[in-house]
């Protein structure tokens, strides 16, 4: 393929994968609308065209944490209803109100701001009121919250901010049946119910992110805020994988081995020789290290489809490169390719599997992937 010509190491983003997974979320949610969660670059799978797909999928709404980022959307062409709630005392929320960015108010202080901003602008500010219903991080606690959207009524009656949301976010939505999961919606209910109580009717409530969409059909409310699943990746691997929930993997990463070699037996490989050669074998270069992503404690674990096999990396992963150990009757040579992140369908190593490998969360592992690997859009 003349795109990967010269390459050491590429992803491939399936952007069909994603719209088609964006629908999947879409149908499993019935009545509800999909906010697309693209923040983290886009779980690392690149902001703006993931923005697209995901429209493209029938998602009305994008959520984007840090407000730099969204801001970043928008100057690249993404007109669609973004939600952004990251951003310090003192950030420059004329510029948000202007960029028609939805603003999140999860703080008292946030809500004032806003408010001075919008009048500073001459417009209104939309904004999501952000609820703590039991996550204990972002968002107001109920008695906060109870100033806020009286605040809020009358900001809204000077026509200074629009509520258009109320929402929160789980603690534990991937372990369905976890007491923080019905505590937490009860809760959210409570807090819809102070709302309206002041005269806030929002159209949009929303509390459910991938887990909770794909395990618990009762916290659906107006719109559900997937993130992890969008990318074809079950945010609940012990119920089950993509395949099971009708997603699939937009990601594939592979590289080239660079250099490959025969080994006497007895060989320590990489820094540190956590890893010796059993016979005589060969050895394939990976040229991927911790600065593109590849975690270091995956060293000897990480797992690699090459030359036809599953192998695991040998020995530690160094900043640019690995290794691996082919096997003595190996036919690889430099220059063919080789599979980290493939799809658990074809039966290639998953996000999942190194994450499982080195005990984190397939989000870290995609999110990771370093802006040195080339992203091609398919
Ligand atoms: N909503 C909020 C507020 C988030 O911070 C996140 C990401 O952690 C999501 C939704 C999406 O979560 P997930 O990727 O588990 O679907």
């Amino acid at each position: 393929d003349a795109s990967t010509r010269g390459l050491s190491a590429w992803a491939d983003i399936d952007l069909t994968a994603i719209s088609d997974n964006v629908a999947q979320l879409a149908r499993l949610a019935g009545d509800a609308d999909v906010m697309a969660v693209i923040k983290g670059d886009a779980y690392g799978h690149g902001l703006v065209p993931v923005a697209h797909a995901a429209l493209a999928g029938g998602a009305t709404y994008l959520a984007i944490a840090q407000l730099s980022e969204a801001l970043a959307a928008r100057a690249a062409g993404v007109t669609a209803p973004v939600l952004t709630w990251l951003f310090p005392p003192g950030a420059d929320l004329a510029a948000a109100i202007r960029a028609d960015l939805t603003l999140s108010a999860g703080a008292p202080w946030a809500l004032a701001e806003i408010a001075a901003a919008a009048r500073e602008v001459g417009s209104t500010a939309r904004i999501h009121i952000k609820a703590d219903t039991g996550l204990g991080r972002g968002g107001a606690w109920a008695g906060d919250l109870a100033a806020m959207f009286a605040d809020a009524t009358r900001l809204e009656a000077e026509g200074v901010v629009d509520v258009e949301g109320i929402f929160s976010h789980f603690a534990c939505a991937d372990v369905p049946g976890h007491p923080s999961v019905r505590a937490q919606q009860e809760t959210f209910v409570a807090v819809l119910a102070d709302a309206e109580r002041v005269g806030l009717r929002p159209g949009l409530r929303h509390l459910s992110n991938s887990a909770a969409t794909l395990t618990n059909p009762s916290a659906r409310f107006d719109m559900v805020r997937p993130g992890v699943s969008i990318y074809g990746l079950s945010p609940v691997p012990d119920i089950g994988g993509p395949t099971h929930f009708g997603l699939r993997e937009a990601m594939r990463v592979t590289a080239r081995l660079i250099n490959v070699k025969a080994s006497a037996a007895g060989q320590g490989i990489s820094y540190g020789h956590q890893y010796t050669t059993k016979g005589e074998t060969r050895l394939g270069l990976v040229p991927l290290g911790y600065a593109d992503g590849i975690p270091r404690h995956a060293g000897n674990v990480g797992p690699v489809l090459a030359d036809g096999r599953q192998l695991t990396v040998a020995g530690r992963v160094c900043m640019d490169q690995f290794v691996l150990d082919l096997g003595p009757d190996s036919t690889a040579v430099a220059g063919d390719e080789v599979v980290l992140i493939g799809r658990e369908a074809d039966g290639e190593p998953t996000a999942q599997d190194w994450a499982a490998a080195i005990d984190t969360i397939n989000y870290e592992i995609v999110t990771r992937l370093g802006a040195r690997v080339p992203r091609r859009y398919l």
